[in-house]
């Protein structure tokens, strides 16, 4: 067993941690309540190529895999500016146009998620389905040479700053379970008959959230990703990538905290000592610090197992679970830490609170993954 990272993977993470750092989280905030994009951040990052790290080389990507991707994710996100589309964009989009697409698709869009110029939204969330997937309503009909979407999705991220949106419908039922069969498309957002609306959130970061309403959307059939009825299956595929790299924003958002408040309690004394002197206030810190190493070398298990194709889901869902719940702590016991101004704008931490917290409810709960580990990890029956 070998726990190093390589050379080529060390030098990605300081050279995503130098461009990154550049920027901060005061452009992080800046650019979240502005309404920005992080837009200069992403185009430096794409024109070293980081961006698209796991797009295969013929389609002009780096040819590496998911660990190299996360490991982007985390050094933005340790960086202080996090970005959530990384989770929906290259992780779970150009995930399945590879696994899946047509050569025709792949060409179409794997060398525009190489470059970073292209960024894909992805649906799956209904009002009326969100844990639950086999309850999806949005549905997409054959008609000639076109499918007809009709539905609603919702929460679904940056479909201002999306081209495309990755999108999971019903296209008949299994008669057999009264389940539907899902079909993915792509759909372009300036489709006639797609329109959004925001939907605020306490969440401050630059991605906003939509919902989505289809109204007889048109999508030509060469649209339609992967199997007809297959769609279930195939969005899977794509699963694993999301929890990994959530665990990896959460592990990035988590190391920001817990430095920030290491930096904090070595400089500020209120009884004559640093406040790092009093083991009350340093051992939640130290706590923190390994629940987030635990969590990290999971993730990176994780990773590592998907791109060796093999089983990841236990470690990509456990991964996700003790990722958030780190960064939950990790934030909580920084702000702790900073007193009052933990509250205060200027130190850049109860802005992440929305953040963290998010990470224990997307892109799939803690409740969901603990029945996930109940069924498939302890072998007991389905708890729901
Ligand atoms: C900021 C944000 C961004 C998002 N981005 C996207 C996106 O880009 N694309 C997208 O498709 N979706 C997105 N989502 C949706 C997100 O994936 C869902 O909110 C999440 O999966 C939970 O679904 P729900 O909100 O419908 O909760 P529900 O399914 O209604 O669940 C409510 C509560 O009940 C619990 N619960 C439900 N079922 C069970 C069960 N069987 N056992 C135990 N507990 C259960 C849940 O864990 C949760 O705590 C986003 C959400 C947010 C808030």
């Amino acid at each position: 067993m070998d726990f190093r990272e390589t050379e080529e993977q060390i030098m990605l993470r300081q050279a995503v941690s130098g461009i990154a750092s550049k920027y901060g989280h005061s452009y992080y905030v800046e650019q979240s309540r502005s309404g920005g994009k992080q837009q200069e951040l992403w185009d430096e990052l794409a024109a070293s190529g980081f961006l698209g790290v796991s797009v295969p080389e013929r389609w002009g990507g780096g040819g590496m895999g998911l660990t190299e991707l996360s490991i982007v994710c985390e050094e933005v996100a340790a960086a202080g500016c996090p970005i959530l589309l990384l989770v929906v964009s290259p992780a779970i989009c150009a995930t399945l146009i590879d696994k899946f697409g047509t050569e025709a698709q792949q060409e179409k869009w794997l060398p525009r998620f190489a470059t970073g110029e292209l960024k894909m939204a992805f649906a799956i969330t209904e009002p009326d389905a969100g844990s639950n997937s086999h309850n999806i309503s949005t549905t997409a009909t054959k008609d000639g040479d076109v499918y007809r979407l009709n539905g609603t999705k919702y929460y679904i991220s940056g479909c201002d700053d999306a081209e495309a949106v990755l999108v999971v419908t019903r296209t008949s039922v299994d008669e057999a379970t009264g389940h539907g069969k899902l079909s993915l498309f792509v759909v372009d957002l300036e489709s006639a008959g797609l329109s959004k609306t925001l939907i605020p959130v306490e969440i401050t970061a630059p991605e906003k959230q939509f919902t989505l309403f289809f109204d007889n959307v048109q999508v030509p059939k060469d649209r339609l990703l992967g199997v007809e009825g297959e769609g279930l299956r195939e969005v899977f595929f794509g699963l694993n990538p999301e929890r990994i790299m959530s665990a990896a924003i959460a592990v990035g958002v988590g190391s920001y905290a817990l430095s920030k408040a290491a930096d904090y309690a070595r400089d500020r004394s209120v009884w004559g000592v640093p406040i790092a002197r009093h083991q009350g206030l340093s051992h939640p810190l130290a706590k923190s610090k390994v629940e987030l190493e635990l969590a990290k070398l999971m993730y990176q298990k994780a990773a590592w197992a998907y791109d060796n194709d093999m089983e990841a889901g236990e470690a990509a869902n456990m991964s996700k679970y003790a990722a958030a719940e780190a960064a939950f702590t990790c934030l909580d016991q920084a702000i702790q830490t900073h007193g009052g101004n933990g509250m205060a704008t200027e130190y850049g931490l109860a802005d992440l609170w929305g953040m963290a917290r998010l990470l224990r409810i997307a892109p799939v709960s803690r409740e969901m993954i603990l029945n996930f580990v109940v069924q498939h990890s302890l072998g007991l029956p389905k708890p729901y």
